[in-house]
């Protein structure tokens, strides 16, 4: 490795994933402040919510990194999760980097580039379990850790000014089931060399103990799914293979055929099997093929835990599942947990489900049906205790998760923390730890398979009309700025009764409009802007008259 130079600096850059849940997008710079060179570690995404309607994903805004691209030595994937890889395909032309992922993560990566159309244009370098990139002034190592898909890696990163210990999402499972342990001799042979910052999951700072190993749940779903008669649906994460394996194998042990509802669950079904995972087990057989069964001969694993609304499990609440039916005498297990945002239609669908006649279990009232992939406080005390850190960088949590994730890395005689917001340039070294920059960083939106800048016009206006509703207002003028037909207004969204029916307010508002032309001189009538202008002022105005609120006036003024 080379030398530190004079006016060389170790700097720690998120775009993403700090102060929140999501998007994980981080970036390392070493060297003077002038000409640095870069690593990303994750391009991943988040989800959008009630707040962004239409909204399906969002991404990090890689402004900042797309600047400096020619400077960007490397794009290191830590796992195959959406929050950590999701944005790849998105943004991979903005900042075209060699990409580096394990066997797993790089399987998935493809796909994502493929349905992008960059998958040609892209190198991608799978590195193997505790395998090194060299990456200029970065000598990067992958540690084994455990989490809740295979092949999670923390990253060593050492640089001439020291080393970080970048965590990625881990826990410390005992026996994960699928893959290796916790690398902790790797970890404490790197905490004996001297880890000058450790950056690192903070998703469960809150709960004691410790997150919970997938083998136990294995025990208490083999014991459930055994005790159970009539159809058991059993919903959780894809991504989680180990969990789909127990499930599985419960499934066949309790003497069921397994069947698989969901283009996610066939998705990572294919991703793990390219890496000799899901092996030695019957075939699946087909949704339409399980009808054939009796109750008690099947089991679905179904998608959907979150209560997406497309996923099969929506799908099979609402009746509309093509094959997959529920009803009384039959059990859903949702071995998963509620993320954070998702209560309302978790709790809509499993209300449905219940409807049916459907007995359903949930982390809640089945405690051990689910553990957690993130590391709660036992873990992380035990995770310091291994690296022993100048310097906590907690990451992974929204701001509250961070600064309680800064207070136990004091507890825990850390030197130094420090808990970045998105855009805080943070220089590791040399020196104290410190922010010395804010770059700009935010969010885009794919909107309508578009990407899009954060609450730009199309999502304002459409969060406006969901709110208030749309009028439209249609005249035409001759050349002398006369009424030669018109004005009709059309409302969407805006609501009658017998007190007040819709039409006659529209004619109310039709009356206003034509007042509202009538009183421009001659002159203003001629220009359609004025018209226009003149149009939406009388027909907000009017409209707040009778509903109280402003809709949306969308005016469209003809010439004859
Ligand atoms: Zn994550
Ligand atoms: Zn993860």
């Amino acid at each position: 490795m080379t030398t530190a130079r004079p006016g060389d600096e170790l700097v720690f850059l998120p775009l993403g994933g700090s102060n929140e849940i999501g998007m994980n997008f981080n970036c390392y710079g070493y060297g003077p402040a002038h000409a640095r060179k870069w690593i990303i570690v994750d391009v991943g995404v988040t989800f959008g919510d009630q707040t962004t309607p239409g909204v399906e994903i969002i991404l990090p805004d890689p402004a900042f990194m797309e600047e400096h691209a020619d400077d960007i030595l490397g794009i290191v994937l830590t796992h195959a999760h959406e929050d950590h890889i999701g944005a790849m395909g998105w943004l991979w032309p903005r900042l075209k980097a060699p990409i580096y992922a394990t066997p797993f993560t790089a399987f998935l990566l493809r796909e994502k580039m493929r349905e992008r159309n960059v998958l040609d244009q892209a190198r991608i370098t799978e590195v193997p379990l505790s395998g090194q990139i060299h990456l200029g002034p970065f000598e990067v190592q992958l540690i084994t850790l455990t989490h809740s898909i295979p092949e999670p890696n923390g990253l060593a990163i050492r640089t001439p000014l020291g080393t970080v210990l970048h965590t990625g999402d881990w826990k410390i499972d005992p026996d994960p089931l699928l893959g290796g342990v916790t690398d902790q001799d790797a970890i404490r042979r790197l905490g004996d060399e001297g880890v000058l910052a450790m950056v690192c999951d903070s998703t469960n700072v809150f709960v004691d103990g410790t997150a919970g190993s997938e083998a136990d749940v294995r025990e208490t779903l083999n014991e459930l799914i055994g005790s159970l008669r009539g159809k058991v649906a059993v919903a959780c994460f894809a991504s989680n293979v180990a969990r789909m394996d127990t499930i599985i194998r419960a499934g066949q042990a309790a003497g069921r055929k397994v069947s698989l509802a969901g283009r996610s669950m066939f998705r990572m079904a294919a991703a793990a099997s390219s890496v000799g995972l899901l092996k030695g087990l019957a075939p699946f057989v087909t949704d339409a093929e399980a009808g054939r069964f009796d109750d008690d001969e099947i089991l679905y694993l179904c998608t959907g835990s979150q209560g997406e609304p497309r996923a099969a499990l929506s799908r099979v609440a609402d009746g509309t599942h093509p094959h997959v039916k529920l009803g009384r005498g039959d059990h859903c297990i949702f071995s998963s947990r509620i993320i954070p945002g998702n209560e309302v239609p978790i709790r809509n669908l499993q209300n449905k489900l219940a409807d049916r006649g459907v007995r359903l279990y949930t982390e809640r009232d089945h405690p051990g049906i689910h553990v957690s992939g993130h590391p709660c406080r036992d873990e992380l005390r035990e995770m310091y205790r291994w690296a022993r850190p100048r310097i906590a960088v907690p990451t992974h949590g929204e701001r509250r998760h961070l600064l309680e994730h800064a207070a136990l890395a004091q507890d825990m005689q850390v030197p130094e923390a420090i808990a970045p917001r998105n855009g805080d340039m943070v220089r590791l070294a040399p020196g104290r730890a410190e922010i010395i920059d804010e770059t700009p960083s935010g969010r885009l939106y794919v909107d309508g398979g578009v990407l899009t800048v954060e609450n730009g016009d199309a999502l304002r206006e459409r969060r406006h009309a969901s709110h208030s509703g749309v009028l439209t207002v249609a005249v035409a003028l001759d050349e002398d700025g006369r009424i030669a037909s018109g004005p009709q207004v059309r409302a969407i969204g805006l609501p009658g009764d017998a007190d007040t029916p819709l039409d006659e307010a529209l004619d109310e508002l039709a009356d206003a409009a034509e007042a509202a032309i009538k009183g421009l001189d001659g002159w203003e009538r001629e220009d359609d802007h004025m018209v226009e202008q003149a149009l939406m002022r009388t027909l907000k105005k009017a409209a707040f008259r009778i509903w109280e609120r402003r809709p949306v006036v969308e005016p469209t003024v003809l010439r004859v």
